[in-house]
């Protein structure tokens, strides 16, 4: 048992606190960390007496939250809205204490995580296609997307708590959604945790198929890496170079298994099982590097890549290459530097970190998770599953949609500006028809009132009521409600002058 396991609850908790703190401390040594100590305190009242479904304090799970935000370099800001994420949804402090305690943009960050959060699950097909629509609505601050993957890799963590369809559930939105997403962001770590963790969820058997096939081979392995780790530090100080680290990373489960599929299911094909990874100061030093392990270890022909001078279309760079060990065991080597290696693992989310100066700053950034996102969609489109509405759709016509809630859970996505009857007409014809009033996040508000993104907005509809109001045409923003608008006058007047004429006769 180890110190940390005999902890008490509250022990456990400032433990794991202190241990954040840390970090943060570590990566932003000049930040001032009283918010972030006043974040906790907040966050461990609104969740007092809270226990999740592992039995544990409900402040454990915000707090590992955060510390995958930690690690990755992120800053203060982020850190305690990761802390605080779950304040809203299930506690009674509400957003606007957050705001008052810690300021809008703080505020602004918790609250797109509780929006994606608001989704209802109605069956899987339409509960995709509204959490993709989310993902989209949420690109305006990648940093919710960011605390959304450290909670549910914390979720992922402790799903064997859930009930069983549960527990299905939110391992395949995983794999459907979360993984593919991040992949494209380029953050690989967090890909390959968030694809391990459900792996075992969604594919029980072939989980434990790839596990039984390379439980003994990992092992034999593992002994050829341990002397070639030894080796390798060994020439490169007779060539002057100090690496930053030399080690070995297994390769995730599921991507192997995904290889292993396509290979016939020959393990002894795969050569990255393991792989050697080194890790320099700067880009001589990769190339010097290379030079230096081909020179000991000969190279399998076609097997070297040059991603660093041709990175992968998500942005992955490294140099790789494949060569026998002096056993005649092959391994695969990959060289990089130290920042292009926090980029590998962590993605868009290694840029982040450092900048600290906040969301809206850095516009060619933005555009890169923009254009990744185009990217998401062409390959959901191209699965053709992704929505028709979206197809065609460019940056420009991204950053003017707004995507707003039905109070089931339901997205509807309009443009910039619309109005609560665009919403209506957007849901059904009817609806717009005999839309009396509207209620946007629980307030009533006038039919003109512009939509958010985000808002839920409920449609208070008068059975007796006829025909739409002509002046609705002065506002409205979508041809779709300006059409049925028109249309539902014409029949209506149409009627009106029916019935007199029937009168007459
Ligand atoms: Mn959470």
């Amino acid at each position: 048992m180890t110190a940390k396991n005999m902890l008490s609850a509250p022990q456990l908790q400032d433990y794991l606190y202190n241990e954040l703190r840390d970090i943060v401390k570590k990566h932003h040594p000049k930040a001032d960390l009283s918010m972030l100590d006043l974040a906790y305190e907040f966050a461990l009242l609104a969740h007092e007496n809270q226990k999740r479904l592992s039995g544990e304090p409900y402040i454990i799970h915000p707090l590992k939250t955060a510390m995958t935000l930690a690690q990755m370099k992120l800053g203060v800001p982020i850190i305690i809205a990761a802390i605080l994420h779950d304040v809203p949804e299930d506690t009674s402090k509400t957003l606007n204490e957050i705001s008052k305690e810690f300021g809008p943009d703080i505020a602004s960050m918790v609250s797109g995580v509780t929006k994606l959060g608001a989704i209802k699950y109605r069956g899987m097909e339409r509960y995709i296609e509204n959490l993709r629509k989310m993902f989209i609505a949420m690109a305006q601050d990648i940093r919710v997307v960011f605390i959304k993957f450290a909670d549910r890799l914390h979720n992922l963590q402790t799903l064997e708590y859930l009930p069983t369809k549960k527990r299905y559930r939110i391992a395949l939105e995983t794999l459907e959604i979360y993984a593919p997403i991040a992949n494209r962001l380029g953050m690989g770590e967090i890909k390959g945790q968030l694809e391990d963790l459900a792996f075992k969820y969604v594919y029980p058997k072939e989980y434990e198929w790839t596990y039984s096939a390379i439980k003994q081979l990992y092992g034999k392995k593992k002994a050829h890496l341990d002397k070639a780790i030894a080796q390798a530090k060994k020439f490169l100080a007779e060539a002057g170079i100090t690496p930053i680290s030399v080690h070995g990373r297994r390769k995730h489960i599921y991507s192997l298994y995904k290889k292993l599929a396509s290979k016939d299911r020959d393990v002894e094909k795969v050569y990255d099982l393991i792989a050697l990874r080194i890790i320099v100061k700067d880009l001589a030093d990769c190339y010097a590097t290379l030079g230096i392990v081909h020179k000991y270890w000969k190279p399998l022909k076609g097997r070297i890549k040059d991603y660093i001078a041709q990175p992968k279309p998500n942005g992955y760079k490294s140099l790789h290459t494949t060569v026998f060990l002096d056993d005649g065991e092959i391994i695969e080597v990959q060289i990089r530097t130290q920042e292009i290696h926090e980029e590998a693992e962590y993605g868009i989310a290694a840029h982040w970190s450092y900048d600290e100066s906040g969301k809206k700053s850095i516009i060619p950034r933005e555009v890169r998770w923009m254009q990744e996102l185009v990217k998401v969609q062409k390959e959901f489109e191209n699965k053709k599953e992704f929505l028709e509405g979206l197809e065609s759709l460019k940056i420009d016509v991204f950053r003017s949609r707004i995507f707003v809630f039905t109070p089931k859970g339901d997205v509807i996505d309009l443009p910039e500006d619309a109005t609560p009857i665009d919403f209506a007409y957007a849901i059904h014809s009817d609806i717009g028809d005999q839309c009396a009033g509207a209620v946007i996040n629980e307030q009533i508000q006038p039919l003109d009132t512009p939509l958010k993104s985000g808002d839920v907005a409920h449609i208070i509809v008068n059975k007796d009521r006829k025909s739409p109001n002509a002046d609705w045409l002065k506002f409205v923003k979508t041809r779709a409600a300006r059409t049925k608008i028109k249309a539902s006058l014409n029949a209506q007047s149409g009627g009106w002058i029916k019935k007199i004429l029937k009168r007459d006769t």
